[in-house]
C-alpha cells in the first residue's frame, strides 16, 4: 500500500468519523463502519494508486450508486470542518483535484 493510499484511508476515516457524530449516530455505528470498509477496500483495489485522491473522482469511477450518493453526502458534509481542523491537507488535496479536472478537460479536448 502506498503512502497516498495509507493518508486518504487516514482522511476518510476522519471525515465518516465527523459525519458520524454530526449526525448523533448511535455507537458503534454499523452503518458509517460499513461505508469506511467500502471505501477502504476500494481505496486499496483502485487502479489510479499514487496519482488519484479518494473523494468525488475516485467515487464517480468505483463506487457504486448507494456507496457514491453515501459519500458525497458525507464529503458535503464534513469537508468545511475537516478543513478547520486540518486547513493543509484539504488545500493540498483541493489542488490535487483541480489538477485532475485539468488533466480530464484536457484529455476529452484532444479526443474531440
Ligand atoms: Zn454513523
Amino acid at each position: 500500500m502506498g503512502l497516498k493510499t495509507k493518508s486518504e484511508i487516514g482522511i476518510l476515516k476522519d471525515m465518516i468519523g465527523i459525519y458520524c457524530r454530526g449526525m448523533s449516530h448511535k455507537k458503534p455505528c454499523r452503518q458509517c463502519d460499513a461505508l469506511f470498509s467500502y471505501a477502504e477496500k476500494k481505496s486499496m483495489s483502485c487502479p489510479h494508486e499514487g496519482g488519484h485522491v479518494f473523494c468525488s473522482i475516485c467515487s464517480v469511477h468505483c463506487y457504486d450508486e448507494i456507496h457514491r450518493e453515501k459519500i458525497r453526502e458525507v464529503m458535503r458534509y464534513s469537508s468545511r470542518r475537516y478543513f478547520l481542523k486540518h486547513p493543509v491537507t484539504t488545500l493540498s488535496h483541493g489542488m490535487a483535484l483541480l489538477r485532475k479536472r485539468k488533466e480530464e478537460k484536457n484529455k476529452e479536448s484532444q479526443k474531440a
